[in-house]
């Protein structure tokens, strides 16, 4: 329901602008254009094996699903994404997984990368697949099946689509723009998709504007490609919404998204900024063919179209299995792959291949055979004679002779602080400069170094943070060993004191039944002697009487006497041995039996 809402709500807008803008600087290279667009699109024979690198796209590394020995399905999902910035590989046809491991692939950089191999088995056999009925889909499900199918920025870029399909409720996109402008020399690869495939692209256009409600949608066009610009016209009068083809003037770099969007809406995307935050996504006219190709046929992204031109017999545009070897592809386009350094992309941002039997990749969209005509080899560098040349044609207004001698000093702050980072390396200013100063080599190599020092620097952050980190750890627990052994101490002491306190009441208690026992005895002594009875009296009489008689025994003590003598200093010595608690039953007894 929402989907007819807003579709019949495109339906009445339409660019409101009229007019276009233009961005500073800029050049006129010549285009080198036509050779490669006299034929139509070119299929490719099936090819014996390919090779797939895991990393094709910007983000992580795809996580393999195969193993060596697999047998898999053409369109068979052989490496998902990893996260939401990455994008899956899928098999280009079917075969055997002959093995995984690290190739060269086609980078600047000439480093192998981890990749599986597939030995084709001649079948092409398709794996079960079928159209997704997109309108009747919630939007995250459907931007999870373009993450499944593998879509990235075809323009060269390989960003993974589904994050830039993503409404952002902070930055919601008004304008969408598709990038057929293709303004690089030599490359023709959008101008042939658009002049044979322009109603699959809009159906990818109308799939793209329902997941970011985009208000208004334009397709920019060099106005050196009549034919593409006539076929998306024809294409969207078609459709059931609102789209603009839009021919822009012929000048290198148009084509970056930044100077696009400048001449399509007038507005300017500042420094270090993205489009979407002045409400502005761009898409290459490619990317949208593939999103339909993923939507309305469910194959996943298998093949692109690769212009081979440049020194070879039949230069052209081929459809090309993602995969195959770059040498077979120009061997079919009647060129030698050992007649120079191939060249992935155009002459003015293209870069130098480490070998010839690197695959095709999704960001592989021109190769270029040179010849010695065609590149010759660049004269001695001169050194800067301050024309000012490169900044008049700089299209993001920067100062490439300043970042020249920062860059060649090694100033890197001073590179940085005059916004290295804005150069998208058209080589504008490297093409005027009249000294021959292979200008962008010297910011590729300012900014790798300008990143190689943030990393090292944030990796020694972390290690410091860490070791910081461990420090307070072991002061803490330090500090928790202390305070338990304190509190073992000081419970230790409260311990002992309350032992000397019962140890001392204890004494004191025995002290005290002593004394009781002292009193007791001379209570018992003075019992004896006073207040005797008459009866008891005439006894102690008797008794004197019969000491007096026997003189013998005078001077000793009577029995009972000599008895209660002997017992005195025994319960002393006894009272005084016993603990507390015999004293206290000891002292009791007589208590309870008086009782
Ligand atoms: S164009 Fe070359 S010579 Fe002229 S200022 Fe720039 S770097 Fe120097
Ligand atoms: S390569 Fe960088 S500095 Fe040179 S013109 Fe292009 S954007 Fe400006």
């Amino acid at each position: 329901m929402n989907a007819i809402v807003n579709i019949s709500r495109l339906l009445k807008s339409k660019l409101a602008r009229t007019g276009l803008s233009s961005f500073k600087g800029g050049v006129h290279p010549p285009q080198h254009k036509l050779e490669s667009t006299t034929s139509p699109i070119r299929s490719v024979t099936l090819p014996k094996h390919l090779v797939l690198p895991l990393r094709q796209h910007v983000g992580n590394v795809s996580k393999l699903q195969v193993a060596a020995g697999d047998h898999v399905l053409k369109g068979q999902l052989l490496a998902k994404a990893d996260g939401q910035v990455s994008a899956a590989v899928h098999a280009p046809t079917s075969g055997v997984i002959a093995s995984i491991g690290n190739q060269l692939i086609p980078h600047p950089s000439g480093l192998p990368d981890i990749s599986i191999t597939l030995e084709a088995d001649g079948r092409d056999q398709w794996i079960e697949h079928q159209a997704l009925d997109y309108l009747s889909m919630s939007k995250p499900e459907l931007l999870d099946h373009l993450r499944e199918a593998g879509v990235v920025g075809l323009g060269g870029a390989t960003f993974p689509s589904h994050i830039k399909l993503r409404e952002d409720a902070r930055h919601p996109v008004r304008t969408l723009i598709i990038n057929g402008a293709e303004c690089e020399p030599y490359i023709s690869c959008d101008d042939m998709l658009m002049r044979e495939r322009a109603d699959e692209i809009v159906r990818g256009i109308e799939i793209m504007r329902y997941l970011l409600d985009a208000e208004v949608c334009a397709i920019g066009i060099e106005d050196n490609k009549p034919e593409a610009i006539q076929a998306m016209r024809e294409a969207v009068a078609k459709s059931a919404i609102a789209i603009d083809v839009i021919a822009v003037p012929t000048i290198y770099p148009g084509g970056g998204a930044k100077q696009l969007i400048k001449v399509i809406t007038g507005k300017e995307v500042p420094s270090g900024r993205l489009p979407t935050e002045i409400g502005v996504q761009c898409f290459n006219v490619a990317t949208a063919y593939s999103v339909h190709r993923v939507v309305n046929h469910g194959e996943p992204v298998i093949s692109r179209i690769v212009t081979v031109t440049g020194n070879v017999a039949r230069p052209g545009n081929y459809e090309a299995l993602l995969g195959m070897s770059i040498s077979e592809l120009v061997q079919l386009a009647g060129g030698r792959a050992e007649d120079g350094d191939l060249v992935m992309g155009g002459p003015m941002m293209g870069f130098n291949l480490p070998s010839a039997a690197v695959p095709v990749v999704k960001a592989t969209n021109c190769i270029i055979v040179p010849s010695a005509e065609m590149f010759p080899q660049p004269e001695p560098a001169l050194p800067c004679i301050r024309c000012t040349r490169c900044a008049d044609v700089c299209p993001v207004n920067l100062q490439p002779q300043e970042l020249y001698w920062f860059s060649k000093s090694q100033n890197l702050e001073k590179a940085s602080e005059y916004n290295i980072f804005d150069c998208i390396e058209c080589g504008c200013c490297t093409y005027v400069c009249p000294s021959n100063i292979p200008l962008v080599q010297y910011y590729r190599y300012a900014k790798s170094e300008i990143i190689a020092q943030d990393r090292a620097k944030e990796a020694a952050d972390i290690a410091r943070e860490r070791n910081e980190f461990r420090l307070m750890r072991i002061e803490r627990e330090k500090q928790e060993r202390a305070q338990k052994h304190a509190q073992k101490a000081a419970g230790a002491k409260a311990e002992a004191g309350g032992d000397s306190a019962a140890e001392a009441a204890k004494k004191a208690a025995i002290a005290a039944a002593v004394e009781r026992a002292k009193a007791q005895k001379a209570e018992v002594v003075a019992k004896n002697t006073e207040e005797v009875s008459p009866r008891v009296e005439a006894e102690i009489a008797k008794i004197e009487a019969r000491r007096a008689q026997k003189p013998e025994l005078s001077g000793q003590p009577e029995q009972t006497e000599l008895f209660a003598e002997k017992q005195e200093p025994a319960v002393t010595s006894a009272v005084e041995q016993m603990d507390g608690t015999q004293l206290l039953s000891k002292e009791k007894q007589p208590t309870e039996e008086a009782k």
